[in-house]
């Protein structure tokens, strides 16, 4: 993630990776009491363009406010703070971190100072070309009465790790993971979205992260005047529709294969979701998507 010349921004200052440190007494580490966000670069023909950067960091910021954590930047100074580190490294096709943590106290109650670390490292392999098999995780979403599901808390990532090791240890490639209901929620790390019949699914908020490219995607499906549905469902009625994807912005959009064993019948390429995934390429990339209008078209025919 990092070698000798990798500059961060760190609380007020831009400092080098390796000679950054932290104490071990805080309510971060030890109780998984931080925030943070992921965020990603692209080359694009406007130069290096950080992908809704305002939406992410209007969310860290709505984090550090839900769990009652001091947090005075701006969006503003947020994002130009993200296009310095990015330019310190030479970054255009990044992944960018930011981590707000809290100041050393052992306590339970509230932080009373936080500290911003803002990392990127270099990623260029956005798209992916495979399809994942999933299987559905004995492991349930956070319960939203528990946790504030809505903000992006490191602890909540313990549950991640859980539902996404048994995935790989059963040799799948991710889980899908239900809420409380026995609802699908998510993945590990991406929202989900199935398609059957001409109309996209997506589970309804309540016990998902609601996801930045979740909310591009259904703006898509908008500007494509592609049927969408935010609602409640089953692993059930997801087994076997016609395509199926994860998305989110480290994922991007990434098409699945198979849900328990269970095949998505579609071929992808002729599925609304292929469609959306290569949408989605040309957003990052600053492109619009009047070539997928036509496509979009062509599909109907
Ligand atoms: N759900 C979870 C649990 C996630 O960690 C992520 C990644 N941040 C997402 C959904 C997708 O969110 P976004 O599109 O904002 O990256």
């Amino acid at each position: 993630y990092y070698n000798e010349d990798t500059v961060i921004y760190y609380n007020g200052n831009f400092v080098k990776a390796a000679e950054a440190t932290t104490g071990l007494y805080g309510q971060s580490l030890h109780y998984g009491y931080a925030i943070f966000e992921g965020i990603k670069s692209y080359k694009t023909a406007e130069g290096t363009k950080v992908f809704k950067a305002k939406e992410h960091y209007d969310r860290l910021r709505r984090s550090a406010e839900l769990m009652h954590m001091p947090f005075n930047y701006t969006t503003d100074e947020l994002v130009s703070l993200t296009y310095q580190v990015l330019e310190r490294n030479g970054f255009s096709d990044a992944y960018i971190r930011p981590l707000v943590f809290c100041s050393p106290n052992m306590g339970l109650s509230k932080a009373k100072e936080s500290y911003l670390t803002i990392q990127a490292w270099e990623w260029t392999n956005g798209y992916l070309a495979n399809k994942m098999r999933i299987m559905t995780s004995s492991f349930e979403r956070p319960n939203p009465k528990a946790f504030l599901v809505e903000a992006k808390v490191s602890g909540h990532y313990v549950n991640s790790i859980l539902a996404c090791q048994e995935a790989k240890d059963k040799g799948y490639d991710e889980a899908l993971v239900l809420d409380a209901n026995g609802n699908v929620a998510e993945s590990s790390g991406a929202n989900v979205f199935f398609e059957k019949e001409g109309t996209l699914y997506t589970p309804a908020k309540g016990s998902i992260l609601p996801g930045i490219t979740r909310a591009t995607v259904l703006d898509m499906c908008k500007e494509l005047n592609i049927p969408v549905e935010e609602k409640f469902f089953t692993p059930e009625e997801m087994r076997g529709a016609d395509a199926a994807f994860f998305c989110g912005t480290a994922a991007e959009v990434v098409a699945l294969e198979s849900l328990d064993d269970v095949q998505f019948t579609k071929n992808w390429d002729d599925s609304l979701c292929a469609l959306i995934q290569k949408g989605y390429r040309n957003l990052v990339q600053g492109k619009t998507l009047d070539e997928f209008k036509k496509s979009k078209n062509a599909l109907e025919l």
